[in-house]
Formats: structure tokens, sequence, C-alpha cells
């Protein structure tokens, strides 16, 4: 990944600004409350389930607010197209979410049963996640901009019994393949306004049937909650299962990483169909029962900062792909926009570039606080602190309560393990893999029904990131770029096999090789290399029609956007494409360049 090798800016950026010190930050002492933090202390802030029933994320993110004094307060705001609101209180969310497990439960759909969704930000899809878990069902959150494919794949590996969705979304990417979805049974149309598809249900009608269930199904801590795809090297998604223990950890990084504080008006940009937009985008700021804004449009550089302005955020939760398009607009833009409501800006999900923190400094007022963390870790493991000066170009340290470490690497690249012990490394700024010490609330349980693949995460006691990183002497970390050859681009992980695999499917192409390339806006693009079939030659139309027919099957999100004709994809001896090498000849890069990270153990 480029943006994470290039040189960092070392000097540290101290928040300035009246805005900043409005606010005592959650994690005023950082050392101490390292030292002191238990996960089974953090659990106490929750309430647990009414009855000594289990733990349930859903109560605790809406429920015993609705309980309590916080019922009127305002829940979800969501902003429409024209600048609209509407907001449903803790109370309305109570009842809605109620109202969906009820109508789950008398579809004859139960616990461990899963519930996917394809939405965009709609109501629909917050009252769909929470009141999932109030049935003890599992919730599968897809992203809209997937094609039928990737759609069709993941509904199949997590077996959805249940998927909410729109009928333009239901038209174009779920009915062609629902044939082959047995396991399927029912779906529901959020906009059917009375005139559902065939074979499909009218959520609305089915919600202002349902009786408000109150009771929400008893759950432990160890039920599955949450079934997140993500991208691999190799073979298909992987499906990392979350338990409803990981509100303890939304909880806890809610509180020190995003410093969230009661009166908070929070928002985060993160699509719900990924991790973030779950964790950060409904859980970790309902439990902390602050208003989330929720904007039900894609981005756009002047109704974003409208969006700041008028609702008065005060957090805001999002990503370098957005800060960089931001950037790229002019801060003019951002002229004659009253931003001093914000307090605390952050960032995941790729490198952010040094220049970022900076501008945000200059234009927006505050500097942004980078943080990191992966799906299969649930939640933020690494992150620059309010009350902490930032370095910027470093993702920051360990939350309280995560232990973080470098595990040292051998010749082949693979993690260095002598006695089932992991060799770690100890001089600061030298590289090895990310590696974190199970144990804390959200990680990842399993890939579901892939139980050799989760096992294979860990090593001499640590689960193995896949990342590359370094640590400077005050123990910051600093990210060098993945071990292995997944793709990010604009925030989504893209597994190169699925993209491989779909344009094998074209007629005219023998084999294909897939790798990101380097992008200022989207930090990396998808390129494809493709050996044509005999009887096929190069040409501009057969180009188009490739991409034309890749977009069409996985969507525009995760097609690649150029494709390159070759008569030579480097391999192996055993015959697999050798990406690395593609990406340094593509690169002009002299081949040993990647050598470091090519010699990587593939990650499962
Ligand atoms: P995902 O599982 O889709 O959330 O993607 C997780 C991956 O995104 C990580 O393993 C990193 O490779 C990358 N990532 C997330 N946050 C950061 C960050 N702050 N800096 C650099 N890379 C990041």
């Amino acid at each position: 990944m480029t943006a994470g090798t290039e040189r960092p800016i070392r000097r540290p950026v101290i928040p300035k600004g009246p805005a900043t010190y409005r606010m005592p930050p959650n994690l005023a002492d950082y050392e101490g409350v390292r030292k002191s933090f238990r996960w089974d202390e953090a659990r106490r802030a929750l309430s647990g389930l009414p009855g000594s029933r289990g733990l349930n994320i859903a109560y605790e993110a809406v429920d015993r607010h609705a309980a309590g004094s916080r019922a009127g307060r305002e829940a979800l705001r969501f902003i429409r197209a024209d600048g609209s609101t509407r907001s449903l209180s803790y109370a309305e969310l109570a009842l809605q979410t109620g109202r969906f497990a009820a109508v789950l439960r008398d579809l004859g759909v139960g616990r461990g049963d899963r519930v996917f969704s394809l939405l965009g930000r709609s109501p629909e899809l917050y009252v769909a996640v929470l009141g999932t878990f109030k049935n003890a069902s599992v919730f599968c959150p897809l992203f809209s901009a997937f094609g039928p494919e990737p759609v069709r794949q993941r509904l199949h590996l997590g077996a959805g019994r249940v998927l909410v969705t729109t009928r333009a979304l239901y038209r174009k990417k779920v009915a062609p393949i629902r044939d082959t979805l047995p396991d399927l049974r029912f779906i529901l149309l959020a906009d059917a306004d009375g005139n559902p598809e065939p074979d499909t249900l009218d959520l609305a009608a089915l919600l202002a049937q349902a009786p408000p269930d109150q009771d929400i199904v008893a759950t432990q801590p160890e039920d599955m909650a949450l079934l997140h795809f993500t991208s691999g090297t190799t073979g298909t998604p992987k499906g990392a299962t979350h338990v409803h223990e990981a509100v303890v950890a939304h909880y806890a990084t809610g509180l020190y990483a995003l410093d969230l504080h009661p009166e908070d008006i929070y928002w985060c940009t993160a699509d719900p169909g990924w991790v973030t937009g779950t964790s950060y985008g409904i859980i970790a700021p309902l439990v902390h029962g602050v208003t989330v804004v929720v904007d039900e449009e894609e981005l756009d550089v002047d109704r974003w900062y409208r969006i700041l302005a008028e609702q008065h955020v005060t957090i805001w939760y999002t990503a370098p792909t957005a800060l960089r398009m931001l950037m790229k607009a002019g801060a003019e833009r951002a002229a004659g926009h009253d931003l001093s409501a914000l307090r605390f800006i952050a960032s995941v999900g790729e490198p952010l570039n040094p220049e970022a923190v900076v501008w945000g400094q200059d234009v927006l007022g505050l500097p942004v606080h980078d943080n990191w963390w992966q799906t299969e870790t649930g939640g933020i493991m690494i992150a620059n602190f309010a009350s902490m000066p930032i370095r910027p170009g470093s993702m920051g340290r360990p939350l309280p309560g995560i232990e973080a470490a470098l595990v040292a690497r051998d010749g082949q690249g693979k993690p260095l393990i002598e006695n089932g012990a992991a060799t770690l490394v100890t001089e600061p700024d030298v590289m090895g893999e990310l590696a974190l010490r199970p144990g804390w609330p959200s990680m990842f349980r399993g890939y579901l029904n892939e139980e050799e693949r989760y096992r294979r995460c860990f090593a001499g006691g640590w689960y193995l990131t896949g990342d590359l990183a370094k640590r400077d002497d005050d123990g910051y970390f600093w990210f060098v770029g993945r071990g292995d050859d997944v793709i990010k681009s604009s925030g989504h992980l893209i597994g190169p096999f699925e993209v491989e695999s779909c344009l094998m499917e074209h007629r005219s192409v023998a084999e294909a090789g897939v790798i990101g390339i380097p992008d200022p806006v989207a930090g990396e693009v998808v390129k494809a290399f493709v050996e044509l079939r005999p009887g096929h030659e190069p040409s501009e139309e057969l180009r188009l029609e490739i991409i034309g027919f890749a977009r069409k099957r996985l969507g525009a999100a995760i097609a690649p956007r150029l494709v390159d004709f070759t008569t030579n994809l480097p391999k192996t001896r055993s015959g697999k494409i050798l990406r690395r090498l593609l990406k340094a000849r593509e690169l002009g890069l002299p081949e040993g360049d990647l050598s470091t990270l090519e010699q990587a153990g593939p990650r499962p």
C-alpha cells in the first residue's frame, strides 16, 4: 500500500482550538487506565438482560435507554436526499425493533437463523439489525453496491433465511439468483408500499400488524449475533462470526477511542454493509445513548459540510478515501460552514495520509485521529486518542485491554514461531506482522464452517492480523502494508480471487491476475491482467466487454476498473499467479522491491 509506505511526518500534531477542550477526554490517563483496565469491569458498565437472562446487544443499545431517562432522546436522525430529517427516539426504536423481532418470530425464524440485509442507510436497516438481535437470530449485512454474484455467494455461504431489501435491489440483484438459494425463505421488501413483488413480503405491513414484543429472547454472551463477510487472498469470502459479548468492546472503544460523551451528536459515514457501519455506525454510539446522524445519501462534498454544520455534529468518524475527496475539492468548500460544534474527528479503514491529519487541523479546525482494526477484531484495537498528541501517519497506540505486538518473520515471510512461542520484534522501527493477544470481547469466534482457516490465524499465543507494521520508541504503531494480496479500494476489502474467478467465466478469458494499484483518492483501484483463450484477440471492444461483464456480476465497487491483456502472467512452479510480481512490474519497480511482501505466507 503506497500510502502506508510514504515517509511519515513525524512531527506530532497537538490539537488546538477551544472545541477540543470543551469536554475532558474519557481517557485522560492512558498509562493509568491501561494498567488497571479489566474487561469484566467494562462489562459491569452495561446492564445485562433483566431477570439475569444473559446479555443482548439490542438491550444495551436501545431498551435500557428506553426504560430510563433517555427514552425521549433522539437515537437516530436520518437525513433524506432533500436535507429534511426524520428521527426515532430510543423509546420509538425500542418499539420498532420489538416489532421486527415479533415479525421474525411469527415467520418461524428463530435462534441462530440468519437474517441478511441488502439496503442503503434507511431506517429499516437499523430496525432490522437490532430487531434480529432481539429475536436471538444472527444478522449479516451486505453492501448494497454488490452485484448479484457476491450477493448470491454470501447468502449461500451464510445460509441466509431472511433477506431485507428494497424493490429495486431485489429486482436487479436477487430475483435473478433466487432459484439457486433454497434456504432463503423470506424476502422482506422495505418499500413494498402495499404491493410486494411475487414471493416477497411487505415489511411495513408486517411491522404494522406485529405486537410490540417487549420481551427480548434470552441470549448468552457467547451466542452468535453477527456474521460479517470479509475477503482473503484465496478461496471464497470468509464469514467472520461475532457474539453478543462484543458489545462490551463496542462500549469500551466508543468510550476511549471515539471519546463518546452522553450529549454527543455523532456521525459515522461508513456504509452499514461493512463492519464499521454496524460496530460504530449502530452499536457503539447507541450503547452510549448518543444521537446518531445517518445520511441516507452518498458522499457529496457540499452536502457533507452542510451536515456537519447544520446537524451540529460533535464527533465524526470517517475514512481516508472520503477525506481525500474533501481535500481534493479544496478548502474553500468548507468556508462559510460553522463547524464549531465538532470536537473530535477519527478515521479508519486504510492508511490515513499524514497530510490529511494536518489538513483536518487547518480546514476543519481539528486534526484527524487515525485508528486501526479489521472485521475479525470486531472493534477498534489501536488508536490516536483525544488526550494525546497525534503522530501523523501513525495508527496510534493499543486500546486499554488490548495487547499488540509485532511478530518477527522468517526467511520465507512466515511468522517466526519456535517451540510454540512467537519471536517478537522488540527494537523500534523494525517491521513485523501485527499481532494481538486473543481474549478481547469483540474478537471473532470463527470463520463460518471453516475451522481450519480460523485456526491458521493464530500462532504462538497470538492472533495474526495479516498486516505488516512497525512500532516507534514511544509505542505508536505505523502501518506498512498488507502481508497478503488483498486489495483495499475506497475502504472496501476486495479479494483478488473473487474477481479473478468472475473474469474467468467470460468466454474469452483463459486466466486472470488481479491486483490493486495506487490511486490518489480510492487508495487503490482494482486492475486485472487477462490472458485470452485461443481464437480471441485483444481489442478495445473486448476490454470494455470484459469490464462490463465484471461490473454486471460483481458490482461497480468490486469489478476491475482497468483491464490489460497479457500473454505471460507470472506464476509459481505450481501454477499459482504471482500477484506481487505482477504488481512490481506494473509499478515499474525492480522485482526484488516487493520481495519481502511477496514472501509473506498466504493469509487464509
Ligand atoms: P476490514 O476487515 O474490511 O475492516 O479491513 C481491515 C483492513 O483494513 C486491515 O487489516 C488493514 O489492512 C486496513 N486498515 C484498517 N484500518 C487501517 C488504518 N488505520 N491504517 C491502515 N490500514 C488500515
